[in-house]
Parts: C-alpha cells; sequence; structure tokens
C-alpha cells in the first residue's frame, strides 16, 4: 500500500478515535482527536527562535511540568536575519537570549545541544523522540511534542563548491571568502541574495546576481511592485541578470541560460541563494507533509492529520488559517510570535488573533517590509512621498475595495498600521482616494464593514 493511500484509508476511518495502523505500515502515527490538554512533560525539537520562543511561552503561560528542548546545532539560540544583514559588521552570532528572548537553560529542564532528533513515534499517551548518538539520552518520551525544526538551505547538489548562508558558520566562511576585489555571483534575487549583493557590492566585490524570475522578489511581492527593486542592483554597482537560469556550478565558473544566448561567469565565489525547505526529510513516511516538504498545521500548530500530541511551529510548518489560506513558515516573525498560539491551545487556553504575515529586511541602504497577502491577480494602490513608498495590494469588487497587503519600502509608518489591519486575516474595506494619499495616515483611510 502506497504512503497516499494509507493516508486516505485513515482519513476516511477517522471519527475522532485513534484507528488502528496499517498492517504493513507500523512507521505511520495515528491521527487522533485527543486533545492534549494538560500535558505534565513537554519536548521540543529545534533550538532556533521557534523553539526557544515555545520554551519561554510555556513557562510564561504557567507550565510547570518537565521540559525538555533539544538542538542539531551546539549554538545556543541566536538570530538569523543578523547573518546577512551584518555579514561583515558582526563577526559573532546575536544571542537571543541577550536580546531579551529567554534563556533556554532558565526555561527548560534539559537542554541537549548538539543532538539531533532521528525518528519520532507514538508513546503510550504520548510521543516519543528518538536522538542521534551523543551524550545523554538516547530517547524522550512527553505529553506533547513541538517540532521546531526551522528549514535548510536548498541548494541542487551538483552545484561545485557553492556556498549557502543559513548558520552562524555559513556566515563565517562567507565573509572570509568575500574581500574586496572577490568576483562573487549571486544566484537568486529574494530577500537573502539582494541583501548579500549590496553589501557585498559596498564592500568592493565584483557582484552579479543571477535571477530566474524576470524581476527581483517577484514571488515574494508580485511582478509589479519587485520590478521597482531593480534599479537599486545598478545604482549598487550589481550586474542583475533577470530571466536568467544557471546551467552549472564548477569551481570558479556559472554557466548561465538566457533567452539572448549563454555564457560562462567568472566567480571565486558562487552564493546560492536560491531558498529554503523544511528540515523534515526524517519525517517523511512518519506524519504527512504537504508539497514543499512544510508540516501542515492550523493556525494553533496542531498538525494536520497527525496525532493529538503533536504539534508544529516556524519555518518548518505551513500554517493554514481562516481568512488568510496557507501561511507558508520561512518568516522571523511567525517564529516569533506563533508559539505563543501554539501553547495556549497546548494548555487549553484561549489563543490570540493570528498575526498577519509579516516580514522585513534591508537590501541597498533601504528598509522593506511585507505584510500580509500578495495575490498575483490583486490590483495596486500606491502611496508614495519624496522619501519612501507603499504598495497597497487590494482587492476590487462588491463589496467596495479590500486591503489584502502591502510592501512598504522607507515608510516604517505604514508598517504598524498594516500589521493591525490585516490581523487575524481580516480584509479591511478602504476609501481607494485616502488610501493612495501618503499623507493620510493608513487607518484614516479604512471604511467601517
Ligand atoms: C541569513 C538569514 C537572514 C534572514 N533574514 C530574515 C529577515 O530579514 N526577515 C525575516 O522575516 N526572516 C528572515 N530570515 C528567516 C528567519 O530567520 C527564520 O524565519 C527564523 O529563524 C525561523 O526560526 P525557526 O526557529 O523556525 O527555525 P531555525 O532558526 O532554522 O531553527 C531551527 C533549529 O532546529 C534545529 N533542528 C532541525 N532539525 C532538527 C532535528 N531533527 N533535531 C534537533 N534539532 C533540529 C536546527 O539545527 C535549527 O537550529 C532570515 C534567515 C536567514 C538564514
Amino acid at each position: 500500500m502506497r504512503k497516499g493511500e494509507v493516508l486516505d484509508m485513515m482519513a476516511r476511518d477517522y471519527r475522532g478515535k485513534v484507528p488502528d495502523l496499517p498492517a504493513d505500515r507500523p512507521d505511520l502515527l495515528p491521527r487522533t482527536a485527543d486533545r492534549v490538554t494538560h500535558p505534565r512533560s513537554v519536548v521540543v525539537v529545534g533550538a532556533g527562535l521557534a523553539g526557544l520562543r515555545t520554551a519561554a511561552e510555556l513557562r510564561s503561560q504557567g507550565f510547570d511540568g518537565e521540559l525538555t528542548v533539544v538542538g542539531a546545532e551546539r549554538l545556543p539560540p541566536y538570530d538569523r536575519p543578523p547573518l546577512s544583514k551584518e555579514l561583515f559588521t558582526r563577526t559573532a552570532p546575536v544571542w537571543l537570549a541577550e536580546d531579551g528572548l529567554g534563556d533556554l537553560h532558565e526555561l527548560a529542564d534539559t537542554v541537549l545541544l548538539g543532538r539531533r532528533a532521528v525518528a519520532l513515534e507514538q508513546a503510550d499517551d504520548g510521543g516519543r523522540v528518538h536522538l542521534d548518538a551523543g551524550d545523554g539520552p538516547d530517547e524522550l518520551r512527553a505529553d506533547a511534542v513541538v517540532l521546531a525544526l526551522g528549514a535548510v538551505a536548498s541548494i541542487p547538489t551538483a552545484w561545485a563548491g557553492a556556498l549557502t548562508l543559513h548558520t552562524a558558520d555559513d556566515a563565517a566562511r562567507l565573509r572570509a571568502a568575500l574581500i574586496p576585489g572577490t568576483r562573487l555571483v549571486v544566484v537568486g534575487a529574494g530577500w537573502i541574495g539582494a541583501e548579500v549583493a549590496g553589501l557585498a557590492a559596498a564592500r568592493g566585490c565584483e557582484v552579479t546576481v543571477v535571477e530566474m524570475a524576470p524581476v527581483p522578489l517577484e514571488r515574494q511581492l508580485g511582478p509589479v511592485v519587485g520590478a521597482r527593486t531593480a534599479d537599486w542592483y545598478a545604482e549598487a554597482g550589481v550586474d542583475l541578470r533577470c530571466s536568467t537560469r544557471v546551467v552549472s556550478v564548477r569551481p570558479g565558473e556559472v554557466d548561465v541560460a538566457a533567452t539572448a544566448g549563454s555564457s560562462t561567469l567568472r566567480a571565486e565565489v558562487v552564493l546560492a541563494a536560491t531558498g529554503v525547505r523544511p528540515a523534515t526529510g526524517w519525517l517523511d513516511g512518519v506524519v504527512p507533509l504537504g508539497p514543499r516538504g512544510a508540516l501542515p498545521v492550523d493556525a494553533t500548530g496542531r498538525v494536520t492529520d497527525g496525532p493529538g500530541w503533536l504539534r508544529a511551529v516556524g519555518d518548518c510548518a505551513d500554517m493554514t488559517v481562516p481568512g488568510l489560506g496557507v501561511v507558508p513558515g520561512g518568516h522571523w516573525d511567525g517564529a516569533l510570535n506563533h508559539p505563543a498560539l501554539l501553547v495556549a491551545d497546548l494548555l487549553g487556553r484561549a489563543a490570540p488573533p493570528v498575526p498577519a504575515p509579516y516580514v522585513f529586511s534591508t537590501q541597498f541602504g533601504r528598509e522593506l517590509a511585507a505584510v500580509g497577502a500578495v495575490p498575483a491577480a490583486a490590483d495596486l494602490l500606491l502611496r508614495e512621498d519624496g522619501r519612501g513608498w507603499t504598495a497597497l495590494h487590494v482587492a476590487r469588487g462588491p463589496d467596495g475595495v479590500r486591503l489584502l497587503g502591502g510592501a512598504t519600502v522607507d515608510r516604517p509608518r505604514d508598517v504598524s498600521p498594516l500589521r493591525k489591519l490585516l490581523a487575524g486575516g481580516a480584509r479591511p474595506a478602504l476609501d481607494p482616494a485616502l488610501a493612495a494619499d501618503p499623507a493620510v495616515p493608513l487607518r484614516r483611510a479604512t471604511l467601517p464593514g
């Protein structure tokens, strides 16, 4: 029986009870409707931002049971955004404990760093996590298991010698390689590619960015807003090549193909800024994973079709939110704020409203923020003053003009109103004339209903 068939069968059997496991797939975790309302023990797997915030929320929301946190990295929790934004100016990690986000050793009874979870299974009345070899226990049992696994940089295996930027070690390697005069090819004009390209050019590197899409940040901000960022590259002395595909990467050379023809770029350093994939490879066939390998969860972190004792949060999870649809993991703000929702539900409390999706970035000396949804078919309203601009993504219909999301560039005053207006999947009605006036506070451009 194939995995899909097993899951379908289990879905049909699902009536709020634990179905029998299929005899030929004992590794699949059973589905259950049981809510773990009063767990006495919790294991958090992953000691990044989401794992640390889960531990901190558990304690601040009153959990006084046994808490264990396991993290594959040897370092205590550190912040990832400075790895790119402050690549050359901060050589040591920014510890999340020093940023006031909690000290893992004070929060948890047991902290196992440098240990990796390798298997997950049903225990009598909870979950069991098996760990790789190392100091301490080989397995952990708990009433509830929270997966905060994050993601890993995604890079084709054939790209010999290409670097990625995801961990503190990656940042140290990249920093050491990017001395002034170095030829750098960045593959991908997404958030991280754009940030590193601007900083490396300012450091005196010769930078080329290769992007498959016709404009930078197209997937993240849409084609029109993405196109507005393209000029920043040339202004910074970066050679941006859009609609260009990398064919192969060899030491010192990158072969690319575009409509105009193929060419070879020479580079001492190649940075693959080609996205991430959830660190869930070890769970394939154990719990249902979504198309990009993420754990599908509801707005409180419960794993869709997973057992009641299992939750997931942060970059490893794709959250389905009423009114918003699927909010893919991959954003700092989600890893920061979603643990509060997960923990509230786990402890049987009312969960706070789901915050609007929110991403920030610093590129080419500009501060960007993206809030809410960016549907491909949305219309745009532009609020532009001499210093910056905000593009509002709106839907026009019988119920008027509805705000879906917004991207700001050097307009910090619009960020907080956007986050408030779009919280909980709301789609507030707008007066389009007022909304397009940059002098009118965004909140005053909303209409009742
Ligand atoms: C260079 C860089 C810049 C970024 N800049 C921005 C930005 O400007 N704005 C923004 O919104 N977001 C940004 N992000 C994304 C943001 O940092 C992440 O969304 C956030 O860190 C996610 O936190 P997390 O805890 O879910 O995952 P992670 O931080 O990846 O932590 C997960 C941890 O789990 C561990 N782990 C994985 N599998 C296992 C296992 N089997 N057993 C034990 N441990 C395991 C991992 O080793 C890791 O330490 C950036 C990311 C990077 C890499």
